[in-house]
């Protein structure tokens, strides 16, 4: 088989080798898979800023039995899994082939992000920065569900960054807090550090490459692990999601105004009917106990209507 490693025209950051499993090459969806991981290398290296020419294998598996299998643990993040030391990226076909071709150039993003931070940071980051990198690589803003995270902030139930350090896959409903809360915090940082060169914390490259950094990384690594620091970064990260206008888009994200303001107006129109109909029950009422105040003047002529 010929491997074509060709520079994609659109971006000069070198990228991800992708290779396929024998088993994938042979498939039907072997050129598209490829080309798709191809995308999500290049995409996810240029959005880091960071270079890693490293090569990393696609492994699809059919069954989440399989998948499993393979793995040798249950997977909570049943997509797609990358298993950054032995270059594998493990992949549920069904959940994966299910998604538009969009989606899964971010799936594949989002997972060639975590493959590239992983061979290119060197030491252990905590698990939400890993997270966080990955999903603001990979553009998944819609995952920060803000109005999730700060109502959780508003409520007191935030998932803390010290649990978070070690664990962001942790299934059932903490699950999707848990990942909103590595977006929301990761940009955080990336905000407080580098307001300007990140858009407002979108952009992920300027933490990338001070991690990735042989001086810069070793510091933020002392730092990131520093209990200290972490809480006063929780602190500060925390206070600001307690502002005005988080208030609002926790109402208007969660669809509660609107709710609110629906109900308001169902309200009033059924007041309105209610008062109506007891109106006219009262009429009725009145009509009934006195059949004889009638008001003689516009009572019509007695047989006017059976003439017609
Ligand atoms: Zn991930």
């Amino acid at each position: 088989m010929i491997q074509c490693v060709m520079a994609s025209a659109s971006t000069q950051t070198q990228y991800p080798q992708v290779r396929l499993s024998p088993e994938d090459a042979a498939a039907p969806w072997a050129g598209s898979l490829l080309e798709k991981g191809r995308q999500g290398a290049a995409r996810a290296a240029a959005r880091l800023g960071l270079e890693c020419d490293d090569p990393v294998t696609l492994v699809s598996f059919s069954s989440e039995a399989k998948f499993r299998e393979h793995l040798g643990v249950r997977p909570i993040e049943i997509v797609a899994v990358t298993v950054a030391d032995k270059g594998e990226i493990v992949i549920l076909q069904p959940a994966l082939f299910g998604l538009s071709e969009r989606e899964q150039i971010q799936v594949l993003t989002h997972e060639m992000a975590h493959f590239i931070v992983a061979r290119r940071v060197k030491g252990e980051l905590p698990a939400w920065i890993h997270e966080g990198l990955a999903m603001l690589a990979a553009e998944e803003y819609e995952r920060e569900d803000s109005w999730r995270v700060s109502l959780a902030a508003a409520t007191g139930k935030m998932i803390s960054l010290a649990r978070l350090d070690t664990q962001v896959a942790m299934g059932g409903s903490a699950q999707e807090l848990a990942y909103a809360e590595s977006l929301s915090a990761t940009r955080f940082l990336i905000n407080e550090n580098w307001a300007e060169a990140s858009r407002g914390g979108k952009d992920p490259a300027p933490l990338a490459r001070a991690l990735a950094d042989a001086k810069e990384g070793v510091a933020w690594h002392a730092r990131l692990w520093d209990p200290d620091y972490r809480d006063r970064l929780q602190s500060r990260w925390v206070h600001s999601l307690r502002t005005f206008g988080r208030w609002i888009s926790i109402l208007s994200g969660s669809g509660i105004l609107w709710s609110a303001i629906t109900l308001l107006f169902l309200l009033a129109y059924w007041r309105k009917r209610r008062m109506k109909q007891i109106a006219q029950k009262q009429m009725e009422k009145e009509e009934a106990e006195y059949p004889e105040i009638v008001e003689p003047w516009t009572s019509e002529p007695e047989g006017w209507e059976e003439e017609e």
